[in-house]
């Protein structure tokens, strides 16, 4: 018995999960969290689909929540065998893990002090000790070496890309005298992105489960480098602040990358960089001890210390330092968490700069429907936050060209040297209509059979 089935990023991009089941072995392909409307976060709280306890081992494909935040769940509800994930991976999900289950109790913390629940306790999703328990059993790996879970299934990482350490994992089922071999993609990255390597085209596999984040949609050829020039040169000539709200994950170390760089080529005079966000900071040393996972030029950058630092680079751990920054003048840059404002202290940079019609925000990205980046992105001239109306002065714009997703042609571009056509392709991890658009070219252009599955869908392999 070969069986695999999709407990989430099944119709939706969110909560990937995929239970793989042989006649003695069970591998779990990400333990991913479900985000968004809260029709979709309404998912976590289900039951489980299947018994922890019965999971041999996690494959772990890179570090992002949805594809992680419910390991300490799998774990609380019995799951007692190896995680495993690549090195920056492990290192970067005890960061986001904790912080994640931080989120989660102060959130249920404020919802039990104001009442707004529901029932009649809010309670988090998971603790930090949950999400400590989860940590201690995850299994540092390096990419290409087989890692057997039972007799007759044994799996690899191959680089994907994505983020720092993101993979994505060949399994190779040998029972009953049949030989199968499936193919999950993780999430693909784009190519020539500095911080991280390109991705690594797909081995020959009898099955692929491929993403389709970008299924339908190209991201363009804006150049974030010519955009932050302009932005970086006009806040300089008028002396005013440029508030970037970026993930603590990958794009704080990717913008303060572009800036180093563009100061160097002196494309930019030396200016202020603010990185006001712990664990940003925390995830830039993940960074800077993993040279082995980028592909930055050491030596162009000049070598010693961090390469994600410079001069000009000064870091806030400390709220009271976050604080002081209210009274920062420009010309500098304030770079802070949450990416899509729906959290985080660029909360409080907000309150203070938006009525402040010198203020440039600088929104980095795709900003998810019904978060504060979204109206801003969408032009609202006021917004409420923590309970304050504050007036939208500060001029708004938005920047593409940062995502670390494969748009389609990337997709078809990592897709190329796979010559002989899967059996089966499984088209998950997108909206519907950009897993359709995916399905619907790799059935034109290469004559693949393919297949949307459903949520908790079962299929025979
Ligand atoms: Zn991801």
């Amino acid at each position: 018995m070969i069986q695999l089935s999709f407990h989430g990023a099944a119709g939706m991009v969110t909560g990937s999960k995929y239970l793989l089941r042989t006649n003695d072995a069970s591998l779990l392909i990400d333990s991913g969290m479900f985000q968004g409307p809260g029709r979709i976060r309404q998912f976590n709280w289900d039951p489980l689909p299947f018994d922890a306890g019965t999971v041999s081992a996690v494959a772990l494909t890179h570090t992002h929540i949805d594809h992680i935040g419910s390991l300490p769940r799998l774990v609380k509800e019995g799951f007692s065998g190896p995680a495993y994930c690549t090195v920056p991976t492990a290192d970067l999900a005890s960061i986001s893990l904790l912080d994640a289950a931080h989120l989660q109790e102060e959130d249920a913390e404020y919802r039990n002090r104001k009442k707004l629940t529901h029932h009649e306790v809010a309670l988090p999703l998971f603790t930090s000790d949950d999400a400590e328990q989860a940590i201690n059993q995850m299994n540092p790996t390096p990419f290409d070496s087989w890692v057997s879970v039972g007799d007759h299934l044994k799996f690899r990482f191959h680089r994907a890309g994505h983020i720092l350490g993101a993979a994505g994992v060949e399994v190779a089922v040998s029972e009953s005298g049949r030989d199968v071999t499936i193919m999950f993609s993780g999430d693909v990255g784009r190519y020539g992105n500095p911080l991280v390597v390109d991705p690594e085209s797909p081995p020959p596999c009898d099955y692929l489960v491929c993403e389709s984040t970008y299924g339908g949609r190209l991201h363009g050829d804006e150049d974030p480098k010519a955009v932050l020039t302009e932005l970086i040169n006009d806040a300089i000539a008028r002396k005013s602040v440029l508030l970037i709200p970026a993930f603590a994950v990958s794009r704080t170390q990717q913008i303060t990358y572009l800036i180093n760089g563009l100061i160097r080529e002196k494309r930019i005079p030396p200016i202020d960089v603010h990185i006001d966000s712990p664990m940003a900071i925390s995830v830039t040393d993940v960074y800077c001890k993993h040279h082995a996972y980028h592909e930055i030029d050491i030596k162009q950058i000049g070598g010693a210390g961090c390469i994600l630092e410079g001069k000009n680079v000064y870091l806030h751990r400390k709220r009271k330092s976050s604080k002081l920054l209210n009274k920062l003048k420009g010309p500098a840059i304030i770079m802070s968490a949450s990416g899509m404002l729906t959290g985080g202290r660029i909360l409080h940079h907000l309150i203070n700069r938006l009525p402040d019609p010198s203020t440039t925000v600088a929104l980095a990205g795709y900003m998810a429907e019904g978060t504060l980046g979204r109206r801003l992105a969408d032009g609202e001239t006021e917004v409420r936050i923590h309970k304050q109306v504050i007036p939208v002065k500060a001029k708004v714009v938005s920047m593409h060209g940062l995502s670390g997703h494969a748009d389609y042609l990337e997709l078809m571009r990592w897709l190329e040297p796979l010559k002989d056509a899967p059996r089966k392709v499984f088209v998950t991890h997108g909206e519907l209509s950009q897993s359709e658009a995916m399905a619907q070219r790799l059935i034109t252009e290469k004559k693949w059979p393919c297949h949307i599955p459903e949520m908790h869908e079962v299929a025979e392999l």
